[in-house]
């Protein structure tokens, strides 16, 4: 008799942006740029003492719940530091929730062209797995709503969303929570929303609604996505379930000290805000004269309508050093998504993408 889970054999495997290193052995190119999965393009936020101090934390065990970034994140959020829970990486605290939340038959309600992770915790615990048509490039929060049924346990709100980058204020998403009953978990995914700004905080959120969870991430503006290390913050009762399932040195200790680091780094981080302003904008008005549709975005990445085949157009972009991300695999055939890169970065991949589109 075999003992191996039927759900593994639903599993999707994810599909990575390329890396630096795959493309530089495949077309021999000397200067490659990355512009494929939203990392900061400023690179690694320490250097000196500072780089020291995060390396040489590696010879201990971590200790997450006396790691002065619980305290920190609490701080932040203004919240208790139980309604932490830190993961490696936001995916990892997805997991998390899945473990704890999400039973064989049972719903994971989301949005069509999102975050492929959602998909694979529905699939990973044997739940049916529901995407909801956007509505110009917004999930339709209705049409979620409507779809909630007695078996639901999980919807996903990517928030702002990825690929699109459209986003929901709070105020609108709380007029949305109260037509979805408390025993579902709303699971509200802000990997990209320290580039924008929300009109209220996740304290309020979360006194008001008891089944809300967000998600966050230090792999984007915060630069460490290569030290994976991302965190919830949700009431106590659903934290504690969740820490069950968490491995217990989850998080390492190098990824722990940078995080608790950058947060303080306030010179890279307004940096990194204005690179992204400045790029974002140069992207749109390089879309604009060169006539390509693209989503308006609260993001660090722009999703842009290349009017053919993506996969064939980012193929060849490749040849010419540029990683971007062709939407195939969230149901956007023809659509890019570029990550916004430095000026030199932002303006290579443009003039790389007229000689490919001009073709
Ligand atoms: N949520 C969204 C919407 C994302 O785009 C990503 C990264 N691609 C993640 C979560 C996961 O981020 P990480 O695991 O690096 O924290």
């Amino acid at each position: 008799m075999s003992h191996i889970r039927s759900e593994i054999y639903q599993l999707h495997d994810y599909v990575p942006g390329k890396s630096l290193e795959s493309v530089k052995a495949e077309y021999n190119l000397d200067k490659i740029i990355k512009l494929a999965s939203n990392e900061n393009p400023l690179g690694f936020p320490f250097s000196g003492e500072d780089l020291k101090d995060v390396l040489s934390a590696s010879v201990m065990y971590p200790d997450m719940a006396h790691h002065p970034l619980t305290d920190q994140l609490a701080a932040r959020h203004e919240v208790s530091s139980k309604m932490v829970v830190l993961g490696n990486g936001s995916d990892d605290v997805m997991q998390m929730i899945a473990l704890s939340g999400i039973t064989k038959g049972s719903e994971v309600i989301t949005s069509f062209h999102t975050f492929s992770l959602y998909r694979h915790m529905a699939h990973l615990m044997g739940a049916n797995y529901i995407e909801i048509p956007m509505t110009d490039f917004y999930y339709d929060l209705d049409a979620i709503a409507a779809a909630v049924t007695d078996t639901t346990a999980v919807i996903f709100i990517a928030n702002p969303n990825n690929p699109t980058g459209s986003m929901y204020s709070y105020s609108e998403l709380r007029a949305w929570l109260t037509k979805i009953p408390s025993s579902v978990w709303v699971v509200i995914d802000e990997a990209y929303v320290d580039f924008t700004t929300q009109d209220d905080s996740v304290a309020n959120m979360l006194a008001d609604f008891e089944n809300l969870i967000f998600l966050r991430t230090f792999s984007k503006l915060y630069g460490l996505a290569g030290l994976r290390i991302g965190y919830s913050v949700a009431n106590e009762g659903i934290s504690t379930l969740m820490q069950k399932t968490r491995l217990p040195f989850n998080v390492n200790t190098v990824a722990l000290t940078a995080a608790s680091k950058v947060l303080g780094n306030h010179d890279y981080i307004e940096k990194s805000l204005a690179m992204n302003i400045d790029g974002k904008q140069f992207i749109y008005d390089q879309c604009q004269a060169m006539g390509l549709d693209y989503v308006s975005s609260h993001a660090n990445f722009v999703c842009i309508n290349v009017g053919k085949s993506a996969q064939k157009v980012t193929q060849d972009m490749l040849k010419r050093g540029v990683i971007l991300r062709a939407l195939t695999s969230f149901g956007l055939d023809h659509w890019v998504r570029i990550s916004v890169g430095t000026a030199e970065q932002n303006q290579m991949c443009f003039s790389a993408l007229r000689d490919v589109l001009s073709k």
